[in-house]
């Protein structure tokens, strides 16, 4: 394929630098945690840190799958540290977050145990950071429901997991993954809330430059749609190295609106689509436009 052209200037973010941002690097190599803005090389670190607005990721900063667009490092991990989750509250709490997105590498060794964290890390944020509202950005913990099950009994105030990219490039982008399963998952969510008269908020998220077509990624939309999704991000593919993923094209801003407006027009409650945008940038806002600040 051609290759695409040089970085435009609406994919230019801000630099990593300020007080706020050197704290939080501190805090998180001092209480030995890891986070996704660093591990997923995120081009909006600057903006965000500086704003106290950091992913944490848990169990460990090695992937047991292999996704093709994915800047973190893959290998055999480590035991799951089920103290990590009380760090991580901490460093929520120190942070004065009102809105706190946790997420994790994938542990398809261990799926209960991966959800048994997610359901501790929520636990231990009510107690330390009172007040802070928990989304959660999950794995898919290979469909074995007994996992989905505990983290939503949890009650996080938003369950994310992300369908990433079109059925068509599940094999070359996330090959662990299975699109049908994503797709049961973020219903099944929702319906097991239900089982007890709870509503529990969902959320999804796509990158596109991969190679997809409109076509296919306004059909998964619709799929979303259909399972009821209540918030959805757009970002660009940004090829993190040589070895990962060719980019298929940059999309341009108007592209994004294009899609924010097709989405909503589907029935999301809340779009995020733009070239810097990420599972969980402006997440707090994402959750005061859905009506839960
Ligand atoms: Fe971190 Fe998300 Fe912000 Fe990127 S968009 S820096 S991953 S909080
Ligand atoms: Fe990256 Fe894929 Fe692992 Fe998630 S599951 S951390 S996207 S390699």
């Amino acid at each position: 394929p051609r290759k695409p052209a040089r970085k435009p200037e609406w994919l230019k973010a801000k630099a990593p630098v300020g007080e706020t941002f050197h704290a939080l690097k501190k805090m998180a190599r001092e209480l030995n945690l890891h986070t996704v803005c660093e591990s997923a090389q995120c081009p909006n670190i600057g903006e965000c840190w500086n704003q106290k607005a950091a992913t944490f990721m848990m169990l460990g900063n090695l992937c047991t799958r292999r996704c093709g667009f994915c800047a973190v490092p893959k290998g055999k991990p480590e035991p799951i540290d089920f103290d990590e989750p009380r760090r991580v509250a901490y460093a929520v709490a120190q942070l004065g977050l009102a809105h706190a997105v946790i997420t994790s590498v994938n542990r398809d060794d261990d799926n209960i145990g991966a959800a048994r964290a997610f359901v501790k890390v929520i636990e231990e944020i009510r107690l330390q950071a009172v007040g802070c509202r928990v989304e959660v950005l999950t794995p898919d913990f290979q469909g074995v429901e007994e996992a989905l099950r505990l983290v939503v009994a949890a009650r996080p105030e938003i369950l994310n997991h992300n369908i990433e990219t079109v059925p068509r490039l599940y094999r070359v982008a996330k090959s662990g993954g299975r699109y049908e399963r994503s797709l049961g998952f973020l219903e099944k969510a929702k319906a097991i809330a239900a089982e007890t008269g709870e509503t529990l908020v969902t959320k999804t998220g796509i990158i596109v430059g991969m190679g997809e077509e409109m076509h296919e990624l306004l059909a998964v939309f619709r799929d979303l749609a259909d399972r009821k999704v209540d918030i959805l991000t757009i970002g660009q593919y940004l090829r993190p190295s040589r070895d990962h993923l060719v980019m298929s094209r940059y999309y341009t801003p108007e592209e994004f609106a294009f899609l924010k407006h097709e989405a909503l027009g589907m029935g999301f409650r809340h779009v995020e689509s733009g070239p810097l945008v990420r599972s969980s940038y402006h997440a707090h806002e994402q959750a005061q436009s859905t009506g839960l600040a």
